[in-house]
């Protein structure tokens, strides 16, 4: 890749890597400061069953189980979410795409807006820990600022850094054994992927086992430089 966009068109960043890498808090980052929408399918997918639509209802067993919801179903979703006004200045996609055929839809999708995918970055981490990671996270309810036991706690406890609500949530399938079955889908079925993005041209790896603000600093100054 030059490094070069077609500069009418609107940024498109995937974030790659295994449950718990860190997609989630590093699109949001992403998000405040560079005026990007973050796009994950996941809370696109959790909505759906938290709504009781036809897909979501498909699909809430088999998150619960750590596999993979139908290309079908997440590309419907996502295709859906891509054409709504906000995403007109630029996306990051997080936890999409996960199988190759939704990574030849979305070049499909892309096209026939005329656009292009600047960067896929891949958050490399140690799969072992990635257990421990997911079992300690949980969220705010209100904002979506995630939180974790361990590595990030709020400063007044139970109650959101962000935004103040004091209604912190756990995901359902963020215990240690939906985990296991998570990575092994990653495996499986996404890992392919880094080498599909490779070959594009567009791949750029991170070491995201470190501090979240070093790993941050590392994706804001890729993304600037694919933005110029
Ligand atoms: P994580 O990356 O931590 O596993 P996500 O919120 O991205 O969390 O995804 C949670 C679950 O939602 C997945 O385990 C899977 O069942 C489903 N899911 C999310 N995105 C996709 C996708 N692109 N294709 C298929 N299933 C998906
Ligand atoms: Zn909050």
């Amino acid at each position: 890749m030059d490094g070069s966009r077609t500069p009418q068109t609107p940024p498109v960043l995937i974030l790659l890597g295994p449950p718990g890498a860190g997609k989630g808090t590093q699109a949001r980052m992403l998000e405040d400061r560079f005026g990007l929408v973050q796009l994950s399918t996941g809370d696109l997918l959790r909505a759906a069953v938290a709504s009781g639509s036809k897909a979501g209802k498909a699909a809430k067993a088999v998150m619960e189980a750590g596999d993979l919801v139908s290309d079908d179903i997440v590309i419907a979703i996502l295709r859906d979410r891509l054409a709504q006004p906000d995403c007109a200045n630029g996306v990051i996609l997080d936890g999409f795409p996960r199988t190759t055929a939704q990574a030849e839809a979305l070049d499909h999708m892309l096209a026939d807006s005329g656009q292009q995918i600047d960067a896929a970055v891949l958050l490399e981490v140690d799969d072992v820990k990635m257990v421990v990671r997911i079992a300690g996270r949980f969220t705010c309810g209100d904002c979506g600022e995630g939180y974790h036991d361990t590595f990030k706690t709020p400063k007044v406890a139970d109650t959101c850094d962000n935004c103040g609500a004091r209604n912190m949530t756990r995901r359902a399938d963020d215990n240690a054994s939906t985990v296991m079955a998570r990575l092994d889908a990653y495996h499986e079925q996404t890992a392919p992927l880094i080498a599909y993005y490779d070959g594009k041209g567009v791949l750029r790896r991170v070491d995201a086992m470190g501090e979240i603000g070093g790993i941050q600093s590392a994706i804001a100054t890729l993304t600037e430089s694919v933005m110029r």
